[in-house]
């Protein structure tokens, strides 16, 4: 069906759902392991979890993760360390300082190390191994230099290279934020696909306080139940500048107790954007983090059943499909060399 339809020249929609993989990689300047133990550990449990429920429903994930997570032993993360580091102007974002909290080994510190379960995910062939930069990298912070940048992103490939034996080809940026002269950095370093912002000022890339002022997150929160921001999605086709931009369209957001009551304007407003995407032929991309289903995994796991299940009847149909964020890079790549062809 979806390649007839493709066939007759009308693009079908599709679903992207990337995950940032972090562990405590991720929220250190915000969270001390002993605070947020629970959602860490959780989230090595949701892994598997959410790999099962991809595959009962055919779904092809980009799993961005932060290089430090690939290494196998405390000397090999320091061996693998580049010898240039950020020197962000707040000293405290910058994990090589803070080493000291980090133990020998998976096994040991399962917070801040995880070959095993990046390995799990890496076998199976319809998941996307992406990165997340090696050190989660603040590419808008004060003090940083894109040189820093780039080094990062090399040391990034290097570990992805080593460990599971491939290079990322996309890339999420930690925080969202990303500024034109980064993205040349990863254009230059190969990869062909980025996570962009959606379409509004609520979402735009910035630096931490200003991302996070009050205003941007109370609308963003309320922007979870009901469509304040619009409805978001992207086309399937258009330009082709390297790295291809596949934006977000919209955060999954975990189960929260104080807000149940709301549960089923938070389904709708998303299963509304997905259905729309399908109807129009449209790319709807989901973003989470693991350790989001580390507390309450029943609630999280069911909601992203229903909204899987909603995902199997566009494909059912319209023909949607599932792919993972280098997939979309790829077929706009391909069809911009075919138009180039016909020329
Ligand atoms: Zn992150």
């Amino acid at each position: 069906m979806s390649l007839q339809v493709r066939e007759a020249g009308v693009m079908t929609g599709a679903l992207v759902i990337s995950l940032d993989f972090e562990l405590h990689w991720g929220v250190r300047d915000k969270r001390s392991v002993a605070s947020y133990r629970e959602n860490l550990l959780g989230a090595r449990r949701a892994v598997p979890a959410m790999l099962g429920m991809f595959r009962q429903f055919g779904i092809r994930a980009t799993w961005a993760i932060v290089g430090l997570l690939l290494a196998e032993s405390r000397r090999e993360m320091l061996d693998r360390m580049p010898a240039r580091r950020p020197r962000y102007r707040r000293a405290d974002l910058s994990p090589y300082d803070a080493f000291g909290d980090v133990g020998e080994n998976e096994r040991d510190d399962p917070y801040h190390f995880a070959s095993s379960l990046v390995r799990r995910i890496a076998a199976r062939p319809e998941q996307e191994i992406a990165t997340h930069t090696f050190s989660h990298y603040y590419c808008c912070e004060p003090g940083q230099t894109v040189d820093e940048f780039r080094a990062d992103l090399e040391a990034a490939c290097r570990v992805a290279r080593r460990t599971i034996g491939r290079a990322p080809e996309s890339i999420v940026f930690p925080r969202n934020q990303m500024t034109p002269a980064h993205l040349a950095v990863c254009r230059d370093v190969g990869l062909v696909a980025y996570r962009g912002n959606p379409d509004h000022w609520a979402y735009r890339a910035a630096r931490r306080d200003v991302a996070q002022s009050p205003l941007r997150r109370a609308l963003r929160l309320a922007d979870v139940y009901v469509p304040l921001t619009g409805m978001h999605s992207a086309p399937t086709d258009g330009g082709v500048a390297l790295p291809v931009d596949v934006p977000a369209s919209r955060y999954l957001r975990p189960w929260s107790r104080a807000l149940r009551a709301l549960e089923p304007l938070r389904l709708r407003r998303i299963t509304a954007e997905l259905e729309a995407a399908a109807q129009r032929g449209r790319v709807f991309h989901l973003w989470w983090h693991p350790h989001d289903f580390g507390l309450h995994p029943r609630e999280n796991l069911g909601f992203l059943r229903r909204v899987l299940a909603c995902f199997a009847r566009g494909r059912e149909r319209a023909g949607m499909e599932s792919l993972t964020m280098s997939d979309v890079a790829r077929r706009r790549i391909g069809r911009a060399e075919e138009r180039a062809a016909c020329r």
